[in-house]
């Protein structure tokens, strides 16, 4: 099994993901401020996020089934700092309500444990990348 957020993408179509402008490139961050629309004051947001069916602009994903996040490297720190339900060894309500959102089960420790089995047999076969570039593929928006 891989990264379950490899195959999920919940979180960047549930949440608004936003954040003051200076985390854009235009204020000498990262974050593509053509990826964001201004969200009052000093706030942006990650287009797509502050619809009625929020879906960040820079997911590519079938919900469910396949994820990635387009500007990866360069996400906000919103998305950074949510992690996937027992990741961490802990329980993510924001994981969990985004997943239960779209129809999907909150993860488990269980799953994890999965997930490292099948990945150190895919390193030993030199079939996978290191565990780390996978991690966090997610997103995770914050989520103001
Ligand atoms: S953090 Fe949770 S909701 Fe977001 S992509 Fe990963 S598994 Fe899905
Ligand atoms: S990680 Fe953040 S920037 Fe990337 S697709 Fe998800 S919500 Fe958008």
């Amino acid at each position: 099994m891989r990264h379950p957020c490899l195959s999920c993408g919940a979180c960047c179509a549930h949440y608004r993901v936003s954040m003051h402008w200076m985390e854009t490139d235009a204020g000498g961050g990262v974050v593509p401020l053509a990826s964001t629309e201004p969200f009052g004051g000093h706030q942006v947001a990650m287009r797509g996020t502050w619809e009625a069916q929020p879906r960040c602009v820079a997911l590519d994903a079938r919900i469910g089934q396949y994820s990635r996040c387009t500007i990866h490297p360069r996400r906000p720190t919103a998305c950074r700092d949510v992690a996937a339900s027992w990741e961490n060894g802990a329980a993510s309500p924001q994981c969990d309500r985004a997943r239960l959102a779209h129809g999907l089960p909150a993860l488990t420790a269980a799953d994890w444990a999965l997930v490292y089995v099948v990945h150190v047999d895919a390193i030993s076969t030199g079939d996978e990348p290191p565990f780390e570039s996978l991690a966090s593929a997610h997103h995770a928006p914050a989520r103001a």
